[in-house]
């Protein structure tokens, strides 16, 4: 049996610190899969779900079918158990995300004790990369290269250009 996890997030866009997690994950798991969570309700992100996955997919395409990218909506548990998933994969990277990713763990326990929660610390490089961070220097012009891969930059760049 393949021991599959989910790794989920908005990945608006995806960082390198995100990509170091999933490389590292693929130690541990024999499939991981990168699922971008939306909310049509509340998505405010930058990006559309589809470039979401398909700049993630531009990425990890190397990695064959040890990795698979999706989207999905709803209850992270939900999903997990329809993909055949027994693990979902979160990125520490201070005491800040601690509080918030702890409680993420907590409640999904409690509604599918079935499904473990692995937390990964960031790559040192990678401490202090945020998809919200990047965002906001890149619209301000800053260079954020070496912190998201290449081809996510020259989008980023065009989303910026274009308003
Ligand atoms: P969210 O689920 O809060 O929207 P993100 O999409 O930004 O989060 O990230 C998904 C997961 O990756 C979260 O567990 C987050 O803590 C983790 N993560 C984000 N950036 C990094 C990084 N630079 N290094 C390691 N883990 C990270």
């Amino acid at each position: 049996m393949l021991r599959k996890a989910v790794y989920a997030g908005s990945f608006d866009p995806i960082t390198n610190g995100h990509l170091d997690i999933v490389r590292r994950a693929l130690c541990s798991f024999d499939q991981i899969i990168v699922a971008v969570a939306f909310n049509p309700q509340k998505d405010t992100a930058l990006f559309s779900v589809e470039e979401r996955v398909e700049m993630i997919r531009e990425e990890l395409g190397d990695l064959g079918e040890r990795v698979v990218v999706d989207a999905f909506e709803g209850l992270l548990v939900q999903y997990c158990d329809a993909m055949d998933a027994c693990a979902i994969i979160r990125g520490l990277r201070a005491v800040t995300d601690f509080e918030y990713e702890f409680q993420m763990a907590m409640m999904n326990r409690h509604l599918n004790s079935g499904i473990e929660t692995f937390f990964m610390t960031a790559s040192e490089a990678y401490l202090y990369t945020a998809s919200r961070l990047v965002k906001e220097v890149s619209r301000l012009g800053g260079d954020v290269s070496g912190l998201i891969p290449k081809g996510v930059n020259q989008r980023l760049k065009a989303k910026f250009a274009d308003s």
